[in-house]
């Protein structure tokens, strides 16, 4: 739990001279969603002294612990006040961290497992620094009505529209700026009314705070703007899903340096790179139900679309699953790797602590690089994908959790209480989806036989 020191008189006086009437209380349940609680600023110091208790049997994925009783841990680095709520109950948020009645992290808190990923990776001496390119859909939206399947616009990737979703995605960058959220580009993806907005660098364990937050802000401000916003993977048969391609570094905390830069390697990847990329490789399918939560997620990854279906690296392919971003000479500063499974409905904090902790593998166990694969794979016979050892990430959710299952690195990456509490909320999911009849199969049987 190593929040950078704050002076909590200070967050104080800042909250007084601007006025704050209210602090929302924030953290995530084992799925990502962001729960709150807001309390009158009065009441912050007491909840920074003893911490703000709440019923944990009541959120998903802490229920049924024997400690129902947890509270909340202001960490005072993420207190931001929210430039909407000027003069109407000025109101910030804090992110919080979720401990017992001892005081100590709550196992189940995403936001601790990855906080424990980052303080072994700082032990081995690194910090873990990542960039997401967060991609969405924006829908028409009719009220609380069923949202019709058409977008707001017919243009496709990196086209200038001329309609107001161009100005709806500035609003949200805007935003999000404003709260300090290092949004950066946004451009138009592939299909009409999908969008994506990038963010530059930063720790992973603030980058997960930013996406919860930034999840929030832009169905929001597309609700302000009569239309919705998801993050669901795949809403369209046929056009591009939404993936949440992340761009990783591992830098020296001595010195702030690069550790995956070698400009005398081919790929500008130094040895420490390549056993990191190894460890992805290797837990590919095992971190796959995190990465990628849902049983729709399972429908973006069956090829197309430029969504990674087997697991592969390379540095142009761009149905890799791993891929090796060029970058400009001398700028060895900004050498990543881009894991480009995960898609937007994961929980970034437990995403994130996945695959810290599989790279960290390669790394520990010197695991070798497979050769890269830069020819499309897409038409390749599954004769040659076996000849060649290339394997095919999970077909659906319920494959994915039994990748999982056999993974004990990604497991033990989780903490025994989240990886059970994740995969008992995931096979729920898993055997209602295969229980349900659904509009396809009466569609395509009742008639027939
Ligand atoms: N939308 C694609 C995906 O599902 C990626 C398109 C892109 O390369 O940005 O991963
Ligand atoms: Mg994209």
């Amino acid at each position: 739990m190593n929040s950078q020191a704050v002076d909590p008189i200070q967050v104080l006086e800042k909250a007084r001279s601007s006025s704050v009437r209210f602090v929302i209380l924030r953290f995530t349940d084992i799925l990502g969603a962001p729960k709150g609680v807001t309390i009158p600023i009065e009441d912050l110091p007491e909840a920074l002294e003893t911490g703000k208790w709440f019923d944990g049997s009541a959120i998903e994925g802490f229920a049924r612990v024997a400690e129902s009783d947890l509270y909340l841990k202001p960490d005072l680095s993420t207190f931001t006040i929210l430039p909407w709520t000027h003069g109407h109950g000025t109101t910030a948020h804090v992110i919080c961290w979720v401990v017992n009645r001892r005081g100590e992290p709550f196992a189940g808190d995403p936001r601790s497992v990855l906080a424990r990923g980052m303080e072994r990776a700082a032990r081995m001496g690194y910090s873990y620094v990542v960039s997401p390119e967060l991609e969405f859909y924006l829908f028409q939206s009719d009220g609380d009505k069923a949202l019709a399947p058409t977008s707001p616009d017919a243009i496709g990737y990196f086209d200038l529209a001329t309609d107001r979703a161009h100005q709806v995605r500035c609003e949200m960058v805007d935003t999000l700026r404003t709260l300090g959220i290092p949004a950066g580009p946004g451009h138009h993806e592939i299909s009409p009314g999908q969008h994506e907005i990038d963010f530059q660098p930063a720790d992973a364990l603030r980058m997960a705070d930013y996406i919860v937050t930034a999840r929030l802000v832009i169905k929001h401000i597309a609700q302000a703007h009569g239309l919705h916003a998801t993050f669901m993977p795949k809403p369209m048969e046929g056009r591009a899903g939404s993936g949440m391609h992340t761009h990783q570094s591992l830098l020296r905390v001595e010195d702030g340096g690069n550790a995956f830069a070698d400009p005398e390697d081919d790929y500008g990847l130094s040895s420490l790179a390549k056993a990191f990329l190894a460890g992805q490789i290797a837990h590919a399918r095992g971190m796959c139900a995190v990465l990628c939560p849902l049983v729709n997620s399972y429908k973006r990854l069956l090829g197309g679309f430029e969504a990674p279906p087997y697991v592969s690296w390379a540095r142009i392919n761009r149905s890799a699953l791993i891929r090796i971003p060029a970058i400009k000479p001398g700028r060895y500063q900004s050498t990543r790797i881009e894991l480009r499974s995960l898609d937007p409905a994961c929980n970034p904090y437990l995403a994130f602590a996945v695959m810290l902790a599989a790279g960290l593998d390669g790394i520990e166990r010197r695991l070798p690089l497979p050769p890269p694969v830069e020819e499309e794979l897409i038409p390749m016979e599954t004769a040659e994908l076996e000849a060649r050892g290339i394997q095919r990430l999970p077909a659906t959710l319920g494959e994915a959790l039994e990748a999982l299952e056999a993974d004990e690195v990604i497991q033990e990456a989780l903490g025994p209480l989240a990886a059970e509490r994740f995969l008992e909320a995931k096979r729920l999911e898993w055997a209602a989806y295969c229980r349900h009849v659904s509009a396809w199969e009466i569609e395509r049987y009742f008639q027939v036989y």
